[in-house]
């Protein structure tokens, strides 16, 4: 029996501009800000959430955005593609809404018995809509501009991109607890039985390509801890394994722990709550005001005047 509570938590990208970011996720794709707060940093910069209506684990994307940042070039060692999870039948309305707004999309292929549309974000991180049947659309976002039948409910996963695959999968077998379900050429599937967040693909490439930190890079990407005695758990199995995670860090909306993967990813375990609705004054204001971490709560005038000003409405 696979486990259903375990899965891509969030992924976290570098980004450039803030609004360009906004426009693009909460308009185009449909998502929802479901937290707004600063790079603990950087508190002079934003660190952007989106995710389904109820902000579930598995479907939270998060953006350090930096209008300085520089153009990436992806290279191996690094999170390559990011899939969303949308019902199956709706490729033909994402490729119209893409060519409505100019969004740059590939030619739909066929992966594992999916249907893939590849795309890309105005940053060019790689992204993908995967259709699932059924999918989990319980947690759509109800006021989302996309048509609610082929709205994307969170993540399906995601393909990293390695030259040597063993230790990632060790991991994501031993700690992280996905099962082998499917290895096709240099292609290697991954799955827990979750609703969202699922699947990792394993992509092993002869050769290793130096790639270019910058606004499309991935920074992280984090997995499903149930509570803090299961991080904690996690955590000493990580270490067990000869690798060395972070003491665990308070992000007041989940707990987490970071570590390095001997195949070049940066990995976190992330708790499943108190979630995003924690910090908000009700679950229907969530990502609506500026959330700051107590201990910079004091700065927040200063803050509010550095930062940016963004519209998500
Ligand atoms: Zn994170």
């Amino acid at each position: 029996m696979k486990n259903q509570d375990k899965g891509i938590h969030h992924i976290s990208i570098i980004a450039g501009d803030p609004q360009v970011n906004i426009d693009f996720y909460v308009k185009v794709l449909g998502l929802r800000m479901v937290l707004k707060t600063v790079n603990q940093d950087d508190p002079s910069t934003y660190h952007l959430f989106y995710a389904n209506g109820e902000g579930r684990p598995g479907s939270s994307i998060t953006f350090f955005p930096w209008p300085m940042a520089v153009q990436s070039k992806p290279g191996t060692g690094q999170v390559g593609a990011i899939s969303f999870s949308v019902p199956k039948g709706s490729q033909e309305y994402w490729i119209d809404r893409f060519s409505e707004k100019d969004v740059p999309f590939g030619t739909p292929i066929v992966r594992f018995e999916n249907n893939v549309l590849p795309f890309k974000d105005p940053d060019g991180l790689k992204l993908e809509l995967v259709e699932e049947s059924p999918a989990d659309t319980t947690s759509v976002w109800k006021e989302c501009p996309v048509s609610e039948e082929h709205a994307i409910s969170g993540f399906w996963g995601s393909t990293l991109r390695l030259t040597q695959t063993e230790s990632t999968r060790n991991i994501l077998q031993n700690v992280m607890e996905y099962e082998l379900a499917e290895e096709v050429e240099n292609l290697t599937l991954l799955q827990t039985s979750a609703a969202l967040g699922h699947s990792i693909i394993l992509e092993k490439e002869k050769h290793a390509v130096k790639g270019k930190n910058g606004r499309g890079t991935v920074h992280h990407i984090a997995f499903r801890a149930n509570d803090e005695k299961d991080l904690r758990e996690m955590r000493e199995q990580v270490t067990d394994m000869g690798l060395s995670p972070t003491e665990i860090i308070d992000r007041h909306v989940f707990k987490s722990v970071y570590f390095q993967t001997p195949d070049g990813v940066l990995f976190e375990i992330a708790t499943d709550g108190p979630g995003y609705a924690s910090v908000a004054e009700n679950k229907n204001d969530m990502g609506k005001s500026l959330f700051l971490p107590p201990w910079l709560e004091p700065k927040r005038e200063m803050i509010e005047k550095r930062l940016q000003p963004v519209k998500v409405d």
